[in-house]
Protein backbone atom coordinates (compact mmCIF):
# COMPACT_ATOMS: atom_id res chain seq x y z
CA UNK A 1 0.00 0.00 0.00
CA UNK A 2 1.21 3.64 -0.52
CA UNK A 3 1.19 6.02 2.13
CA UNK A 4 0.85 9.41 2.04
CA UNK A 5 1.20 12.32 4.03
CA UNK A 6 -1.77 14.51 5.06
CA UNK A 7 -1.06 17.71 6.34
CA UNK A 8 1.42 17.86 8.79
CA UNK A 9 -0.62 17.85 12.24
CA UNK A 10 2.16 17.91 14.71
CA UNK A 11 1.12 18.36 18.17
CA UNK A 12 1.99 21.76 19.78
CA UNK A 13 2.66 22.05 23.31
CA UNK A 14 0.55 24.29 25.72
CA UNK A 15 0.39 25.38 29.38
CA UNK A 16 -2.51 22.89 30.67
CA UNK A 17 -1.89 20.50 28.48
CA UNK A 18 -1.39 16.47 29.46
CA UNK A 19 0.70 14.76 27.87
CA UNK A 20 -0.57 11.84 25.69
CA UNK A 21 2.72 9.25 24.95
CA UNK A 22 2.16 6.67 22.38
CA UNK A 23 4.68 3.70 23.01
CA UNK A 24 5.68 1.47 20.12
CA UNK A 25 7.27 -2.27 20.93
CA UNK A 26 9.23 -2.74 17.88
CA UNK A 27 7.95 -5.23 15.46
CA UNK A 28 6.09 -8.26 16.59
CA UNK A 29 3.45 -11.42 14.66
CA UNK A 30 5.44 -11.84 11.57
CA UNK A 31 8.23 -9.90 12.02
CA UNK A 32 10.13 -11.12 14.59
CA UNK A 33 13.06 -8.14 14.30
CA UNK A 34 16.47 -9.27 15.46
CA UNK A 35 16.95 -12.87 16.73
CA UNK A 36 19.56 -14.94 18.69
CA UNK A 37 19.34 -18.66 19.88
CA UNK A 38 19.34 -19.45 23.76
CA UNK A 39 22.59 -21.07 24.91
CA UNK A 40 22.68 -23.92 27.59
CA UNK A 41 19.15 -24.57 27.66
CA UNK A 42 17.71 -27.47 25.85
CA UNK A 43 15.89 -27.29 23.66
CA UNK A 44 17.72 -24.08 22.03
CA UNK A 45 15.01 -21.19 22.06
CA UNK A 46 15.34 -18.33 20.03
CA UNK A 47 15.57 -15.36 21.84
CA UNK A 48 13.79 -12.55 19.48
CA UNK A 49 13.33 -8.63 19.95
CA UNK A 50 9.94 -8.48 19.43
CA UNK A 51 9.42 -10.36 22.55
CA UNK A 52 11.78 -8.29 24.60
CA UNK A 53 10.21 -4.93 23.17
CA UNK A 54 7.59 -5.86 24.22
CA UNK A 55 8.41 -6.72 27.47
CA UNK A 56 10.39 -3.56 28.25
CA UNK A 57 7.66 -1.39 26.06
CA UNK A 58 4.54 -2.59 28.67
CA UNK A 59 7.19 -1.91 31.73
CA UNK A 60 7.13 1.72 30.46
CA UNK A 61 3.04 2.12 29.98
CA UNK A 62 2.78 1.05 32.93
CA UNK A 63 5.16 3.16 34.78
CA UNK A 64 4.18 6.07 32.32
CA UNK A 65 0.04 5.41 33.54
CA UNK A 66 1.20 5.66 37.63
CA UNK A 67 2.00 9.07 36.79
CA UNK A 68 -0.74 9.78 35.20
CA UNK A 69 -0.20 10.38 31.99
CA UNK A 70 -2.46 9.30 28.82
CA UNK A 71 -0.32 6.35 27.63
CA UNK A 72 -1.08 3.93 24.65
CA UNK A 73 0.75 0.94 22.99
CA UNK A 74 0.95 0.63 19.21
CA UNK A 75 0.55 -3.51 20.28
CA UNK A 76 -0.23 -5.08 23.52
CA UNK A 77 0.75 -8.86 22.46
CA UNK A 78 2.23 -10.97 19.71
CA UNK A 79 0.46 -9.38 16.42
CA UNK A 80 1.54 -7.94 13.17
CA UNK A 81 1.73 -4.02 13.07
CA UNK A 82 2.04 -2.73 9.87
CA UNK A 83 4.03 0.97 9.34
CA UNK A 84 0.94 2.30 8.17
CA UNK A 85 -1.34 1.12 11.13
CA UNK A 86 1.78 2.47 13.75
CA UNK A 87 1.34 5.86 11.94
CA UNK A 88 -2.70 5.60 12.48
CA UNK A 89 -2.12 4.52 15.66
CA UNK A 90 -0.07 7.88 16.38
CA UNK A 91 -2.59 10.42 14.20
CA UNK A 92 -5.48 8.86 15.99
CA UNK A 93 -4.23 9.15 19.75
CA UNK A 94 -2.94 12.50 19.20
CA UNK A 95 0.30 11.42 20.62
CA UNK A 96 2.31 14.25 22.02
CA UNK A 97 5.38 12.27 22.01
CA UNK A 98 6.15 8.82 20.51
CA UNK A 99 8.67 6.19 22.28
CA UNK A 100 9.74 3.22 19.88
CA UNK A 101 11.54 0.24 21.83
CA UNK A 102 14.09 -1.53 19.73
CA UNK A 103 17.20 -4.03 20.02
CA UNK A 104 20.00 -3.80 18.04
CA UNK A 105 22.16 -6.76 16.66
CA UNK A 106 25.51 -6.80 14.76
CA UNK A 107 27.88 -9.29 13.51
CA UNK A 108 30.20 -7.63 14.88
CA UNK A 109 31.96 -9.69 17.87
CA UNK A 110 30.54 -8.45 21.11
CA UNK A 111 28.90 -5.19 20.48
CA UNK A 112 27.55 -3.70 23.34
CA UNK A 113 25.68 -0.41 25.13
CA UNK A 114 22.50 1.45 24.36
CA UNK A 115 21.75 3.86 22.03
CA UNK A 116 18.79 6.71 21.42
CA UNK A 117 17.85 7.73 18.33
CA UNK A 118 15.69 10.50 17.12
CA UNK A 119 14.77 11.86 13.70
CA UNK A 120 17.07 13.66 11.52
CA UNK A 121 19.31 13.52 8.60
CA UNK A 122 23.11 12.57 9.34
CA UNK A 123 25.93 10.90 7.06
CA UNK A 124 27.20 8.25 9.40
CA UNK A 125 27.27 4.99 7.35
CA UNK A 126 27.40 2.75 10.78
CA UNK A 127 23.60 4.22 11.52
CA UNK A 128 22.44 3.87 8.18
CA UNK A 129 23.39 -0.32 8.81
CA UNK A 130 20.93 0.21 11.50
CA UNK A 131 18.31 1.83 9.49
CA UNK A 132 18.56 -0.56 7.37
CA UNK A 133 17.42 -3.10 9.55
CA UNK A 134 14.81 -1.32 11.55
CA UNK A 135 12.98 0.29 8.24
CA UNK A 136 12.46 -3.22 6.74
CA UNK A 137 8.30 -3.34 6.63
CA UNK A 138 5.84 -5.78 7.66
CA UNK A 139 4.80 -8.29 5.17
CA UNK A 140 3.08 -7.21 2.48
CA UNK A 141 3.69 -3.63 3.67
CA UNK A 142 5.22 -1.84 0.69
CA UNK A 143 5.35 2.22 2.10
CA UNK A 144 6.80 4.92 0.15
CA UNK A 145 8.50 7.31 2.47
CA UNK A 146 9.77 10.59 0.07
CA UNK A 147 12.93 12.34 1.35
CA UNK A 148 10.97 15.80 0.74
CA UNK A 149 8.05 14.80 3.45
CA UNK A 150 10.91 13.37 5.99
CA UNK A 151 12.51 16.65 5.92
CA UNK A 152 9.00 18.47 6.35
CA UNK A 153 8.98 15.96 9.49
CA UNK A 154 12.63 16.78 10.71
CA UNK A 155 11.53 20.66 10.62
CA UNK A 156 8.29 19.68 12.87
CA UNK A 157 10.10 17.80 15.21
CA UNK A 158 13.66 17.96 15.63
CA UNK A 159 13.76 20.74 18.14
CA UNK A 160 11.30 18.93 20.73
CA UNK A 161 12.42 15.12 19.67
CA UNK A 162 16.70 15.96 20.27
CA UNK A 163 16.07 17.32 24.04
CA UNK A 164 13.68 14.65 24.41
CA UNK A 165 16.33 12.22 23.30
CA UNK A 166 18.98 13.72 25.27
CA UNK A 167 16.79 13.66 28.33
CA UNK A 168 16.31 9.51 28.26
CA UNK A 169 19.42 8.94 27.05
CA UNK A 170 20.89 10.96 30.23
CA UNK A 171 18.89 8.99 32.43
CA UNK A 172 19.47 5.70 31.12
CA UNK A 173 23.29 6.07 30.90
CA UNK A 174 23.03 7.90 34.78
CA UNK A 175 20.98 4.69 36.39
CA UNK A 176 21.13 1.85 34.08
CA UNK A 177 24.58 2.55 32.61
CA UNK A 178 26.55 3.12 35.63
CA UNK A 179 25.03 0.20 37.79
CA UNK A 180 25.31 -2.75 35.41
CA UNK A 181 28.23 -1.14 33.62
CA UNK A 182 27.02 -0.57 30.03
CA UNK A 183 28.99 1.74 27.82
CA UNK A 184 26.63 4.46 25.97
CA UNK A 185 26.69 5.19 22.56
CA UNK A 186 25.55 7.77 22.53
CA UNK A 187 22.46 10.10 21.00
CA UNK A 188 22.25 9.80 17.51
CA UNK A 189 20.06 10.86 14.18
CA UNK A 190 18.62 8.53 12.62
CA UNK A 191 16.01 8.28 9.43
CA UNK A 192 14.01 5.79 10.64
CA UNK A 193 10.31 4.89 8.95
CA UNK A 194 8.56 5.01 11.73
CA UNK A 195 9.42 7.95 13.36
CA UNK A 196 8.81 9.92 10.23
CA UNK A 197 5.52 8.25 9.75
CA UNK A 198 4.26 8.87 13.15
CA UNK A 199 4.87 12.36 12.37
CA UNK A 200 5.68 13.54 16.67
CA UNK A 201 8.22 14.35 18.50
CA UNK A 202 9.49 10.67 19.40
CA UNK A 203 13.07 8.66 19.73
CA UNK A 204 13.94 5.26 18.82
CA UNK A 205 15.22 3.32 21.20
CA UNK A 206 18.04 0.72 20.85
CA UNK A 207 18.55 -1.26 24.63
CA UNK A 208 21.21 -3.24 23.56
CA UNK A 209 23.06 -6.05 21.42
CA UNK A 210 20.53 -9.66 21.44
CA UNK A 211 23.56 -10.86 19.15
CA UNK A 212 26.11 -10.19 22.12
CA UNK A 213 25.07 -13.02 24.53
CA UNK A 214 25.96 -11.25 27.69
CA UNK A 215 23.50 -8.49 26.71
CA UNK A 216 20.88 -10.78 25.32
CA UNK A 217 20.93 -12.22 29.12
CA UNK A 218 20.88 -9.08 30.53
CA UNK A 219 18.03 -8.19 28.60
CA UNK A 220 15.66 -10.71 29.07
CA UNK A 221 16.13 -10.27 32.98
CA UNK A 222 12.84 -8.89 34.77
CA UNK A 223 14.63 -6.47 36.83
CA UNK A 224 17.15 -5.19 33.83
CA UNK A 225 13.78 -4.59 32.01
CA UNK A 226 11.97 -2.51 34.67
CA UNK A 227 15.51 -0.60 35.82
CA UNK A 228 15.67 0.25 31.82
CA UNK A 229 11.65 1.00 31.63
CA UNK A 230 12.38 3.42 34.85
CA UNK A 231 15.21 5.30 33.84
CA UNK A 232 13.25 5.52 30.47
CA UNK A 233 10.11 6.94 32.13
CA UNK A 234 12.61 9.01 34.35
CA UNK A 235 14.25 10.86 31.16
CA UNK A 236 10.34 11.27 29.78
CA UNK A 237 9.27 13.04 32.92
CA UNK A 238 11.81 15.01 32.98
CA UNK A 239 11.64 16.53 29.46
CA UNK A 240 7.96 17.24 30.23
CA UNK A 241 8.60 18.98 33.30
CA UNK A 242 10.93 21.15 31.30
CA UNK A 243 8.29 21.68 28.43
CA UNK A 244 5.85 22.87 31.45
CA UNK A 245 8.32 25.27 33.09
CA UNK A 246 9.42 26.99 30.00
CA UNK A 247 5.22 27.44 29.20
CA UNK A 248 5.13 28.76 32.54
CA UNK A 249 7.66 31.90 31.82
CA UNK A 250 6.42 32.72 28.63
CA UNK A 251 2.66 33.11 29.84
ZN1 LIG B 1 13.93 -3.35 15.68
Amino acid sequence: MKLFFPILAVSLFNCAQAFTILIDPGHGGDEDGASAKSVGKFPIEIIKEKDIALSISQKIYEKLLARNHTVFLTRSFDRTVTLPERAAIAEKTKADLFISVHINSSPENGAQGFETYYLDNHNDVAIKKVEKTENIPAKGDEVVVQQILVDLVIDQTVNTSRPLAQSIHSEIKSRVGRKYGIQSRGIKPGLFFVLALSKRPGVLLEVGFISTLKERIRMMNPKFQDDYATSVVSGIQKFINSIKQSNKKKH
